[in-house]
Formats: C-alpha cells, sequence, structure tokens
C-alpha cells in the first residue's frame, strides 16, 4: 500500500497548526470538549475573530501539517471552510496539496462539499462514524445512521479522498465485544486508511455522567473495555493497520503526521477557543467560551488565558510520557540528541517499576509498553513524567 507518507516529509524542526471549528448540530451527552450548537449569527462573529488571530500571530510559515478540528469543521458554510482554509494557506506562505491538510467531518450533512473542501486544499478527512450500529448511535446521541456514515464515506471516496480516517468508539452503553466486532469488521470492510478508536470516557459533568450515576450497571465496565480494545488490535492488525500510537491504526505510510509532530512535541501554532499550542517550550491555551474568546480577540487580538513555560525538566518528562503513547517508544538515540541524556539513567526507577509488572519492555534501541501496558498507558506514561536527573539540555 503506498500511502501519501506525509510523516516522512515532517520534521521535528517544522511547524503544525491546529485550528478549533466548536460549533456542532446538537451536542452529544457524553461530549466533554470546547463545543458549542451550531447557529448563524455566532458563526459569522467567529469566523471574523479566528481570521483576525490568524492574521495577528507572529509566527511564520511554512506550515507541515495543517489539522481543522472540532466541533464539527464540516458543518460549516462550503464559503466559510473556503476562506479560513485560503487565510491558514496563505498567512503561512504554504502551497495547498504540498501538506497534510485534516478537515473533521460528521456523516449525514455536507456531502456536497466534499468536493470544494478538497479544492481548498483538504487531503485527509477524519469522519466521526463512532459506531454503524443505530441503537448504538442513538445511545451516543448522534444525529447519524449506520446506514449514513457509509454513504458519507464513500461519497468522499467518489470525491477523490485518497486518505480517509475512521473515528470508532468502544464501550458506548449497552455494547457487547461482539457488537463492537461487527462494527470493527464493517470499518474494515469499508477500506479506510486509518482508524482511530477510542474508549468512551464518562467525564464529569456531562449527561452521561448523570446516567451513569442512576444506572452504572448500563456501562462497560474496565475488563470489557480491555476486551474491546484487545479484539480491535487482534482485528486491524490482521487486516494489514500498523498500531502506530496507543488509539490510531493506519495503512503504511497513512499515519497522521500532524498528531505524531504532537507526539514528538513538534511546534503547533493554534487558533480559536479553547485551541492549546506549543512553540519552543511554551505551552499555552485560548479561553474556552465562545463569547470570552471572541470578546478577547476583538479586543486585543490575543485569547490566551493559560501560558506554562515548560523547564528542560519537564519537557524531558512530557517527551518521555508522549513517546510512550506510539509503538517506537521512548528512541534511546533520539533522547540522547534531543535532550543529552541517557534514558537508562533518567527513567531507570520508573522502567524497573513498570518493567517489573509487565508494562514496558526495553532493549537497546529504547522502552516501549507492552500489549498490556497499552491497556494501562495513563499509570504507566504517569510514572515518566518526572526524570531522575537534572543536567537536561534541549535542543
Ligand atoms: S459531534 Fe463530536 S464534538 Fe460535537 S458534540 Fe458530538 S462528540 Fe462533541
Amino acid at each position: 500500500m503506498n500511502g501519501p507518507h506525509w510523516l516522512e516529509r515532517t520534521t521535528d524542526a517544522g511547524l503544525g497548526c491546529y485550528v478549533h471549528v466548536p460549533f456542532c448540530d446538537r451536542i452529544c451527552p457524553y461530549c466533554d470538549f470546547a463545543v458549542v450548537r451550531y447557529e448563524g449569527a455566532q458563526l459569522q462573529r467567529y469566523l471574523t475573530a479566528l481570521i483576525q488571530e490568524v492574521a495577528s500571530s507572529s509566527r511564520e510559515g511554512p506550515l507541515q501539517t495543517l489539522y481543522i478540528g472540532g466541533g464539527t469543521p464540516s458543518a460549516l458554510p462550503r464559503a466559510s471552510v473556503q476562506l479560513l482554509l485560503a487565510t491558514l494557506f496563505t498567512r503561512f506562505r504554504t502551497e495547498p496539496g504540498t501538506i497534510e491538510c485534516t478537515l473533521e467531518a460528521n456523516p449525514g450533512r455536507n456531502e456536497a462539499d466534499l468536493g470544494s473542501w478538497r479544492c481548498a486544499g483538504v487531503n485527509r478527512l477524519s469522519i466521526g462514524v463512532q459506531s454503524f450500529d443505530d441503537a448504538e448511535l442513538h445511545r451516543l446521541g448522534r444525529a447519524h445512521t449506520g446506514a449514513q456514515a457509509m454513504a458519507f464515506y464513500e461519497a468522499a471516496r467518489g470525491a477523490g479522498f485518497t486518505n480517509v480516517s475512521l473515528d470508532l468508539i468502544a464501550g458506548v452503553p449497552g455494547q457487547t465485544v461482539d457488537a463492537f466486532a461487527q462494527n470493527l469488521a464493517t470499518a474494515i470492510r469499508l477500506d479506510p486508511d486509518h482508524v482511530s478508536i477510542y474508549g468512551l470516557q464518562v467525564e464529569e459533568g456531562t449527561p452521561y455522567a448523570r446516567w451513569r450515576r442512576r444506572d452504572p450497571r448500563a456501562f462497560c465496565g474496565d475488563d470489557m473495555l480491555a476486551a474491546m480494545l484487545e479484539c480491535a488490535d487482534a482485528t486491524l492488525t490482521a487486516a494489514g493497520y500498523v498500531h502506530y500510537e496507543i488509539s490510531n491504526f493506519a495503512k503504511p505510510g497513512f499515519e497522521s503526521a500532524h498528531n505524531t509532530g504532537y507526539w514528538r512535541q513538534r511546534d503547533c501554532v493554534a487558533f480559536g477557543m479553547s485551541a492549546a499550542g506549543y512553540e519552543q517550550g511554551l505551552r499555552y491555551r485560548n479561553i474556552r467560551d465562545l463569547e470570552g474568546y471572541c470578546a478577547a480577540i476583538e479586543r486585543a487580538g490575543s485569547a490566551r488565558c493559560e501560558e506554562e513555560h515548560l523547564e528542560p525538566e519537564a519537557r524531558l518528562g512530557e517527551a518521555a510520557m508522549l513517546a510512550l503513547r506510539t509503538s517506537r517508544g521512548i528512541d534511546a538515540q533520539d533522547f540522547e540528541r534531543r535532550f543529552g541524556v541517557l534514558i537508562t539513567d533518567v527513567f531507570a526507577h520508573a522502567a524497573r517499576r513498570c518493567i517489573a509488572a509487565g508494562l514496558l519492555e526495553q532493549d537497546r534501541s529504547g522502552m516501549r509498553l507492552t500489549a498490556r501496558g497499552r491497556l494501562l498507558a495513563n499509570s504507566v506514561c504517569a510514572e515518566f513524567l518526572e526524570p531522575q536527573q537534572t543536567h537536561v539540555v534541549t535542543h
């Protein structure tokens, strides 16, 4: 399979860009993202603010990857997507078609816009399918059906998209391992280039959290969720996908260059409400509510509400945590080059504990999670957040 290999054309010294589009037709009851109900008047004000924020960025291009996420960016009117992309490509002196440019899309709407997105420079679609089962989709509060998800995928292929990713959720209330396996089988039959599998997280403050308090048995337990994720690993790997990150599978050459940049601490400028960026050790985030974001941009041209300058030790710990999410893991040579340390020194205690628990493996080339470690990744990654020695040099 000959993928676009955007990943091979990107470097750690390059620049990514994330743009947040918070609008959704309706808010799913499990969603904890920064989202608002789609409404025309708000949309216009938001787009104007977004374009002002892009224009006032001090960062120079070109970009290596561009990711329009949300929310539901595909719900924007066609002209708004075109304007937004043209603004970004022009501002960062980047030729459309020369970089990986992803748009997140939900099925059941705006199929007629697929061709215009391609013309505007989008060459990778990430489709929020979540399930092909109508009863599961209903419980998730999604607006589309399984048939609409399949039709949207086929329409994307028909419009010429050669790099398409599907998102599926594991652990939908009431879902069995067999039912989840059915979703995987349907996804594999469609033959996408990339599949993301997310275990359902129930976040406080959402309608799902209230539902789980009322009826905990409606939700799948840790063992069942682990069985689903193991099923995804076995099934997708057997179908030729590479499990290159905890939640992500790709045909060779179709790994997400944008997300890989994030896992490798590449600089990424970020625009829009709640958007989080990272530039030369500075991590920042914008205001999370729509009114606050727009008002701040209109008043001052910036909506940053959090900034954290990561000291070298913190960058090293974070780099380890992010690298462990990937199948490559912590690469010994790479860490020595980037931070001037031996991982066997700075992570000796954490590695010993995790290897003894069967969660990590280590050889001369580095350290990576075992299959069991992937299921408990958050606990393993937390062990690596604080390296042991302080003589870290960042390049
Ligand atoms: S479509 Fe996605 S971003 Fe929008 S409310 Fe549902 S889960 Fe959240």
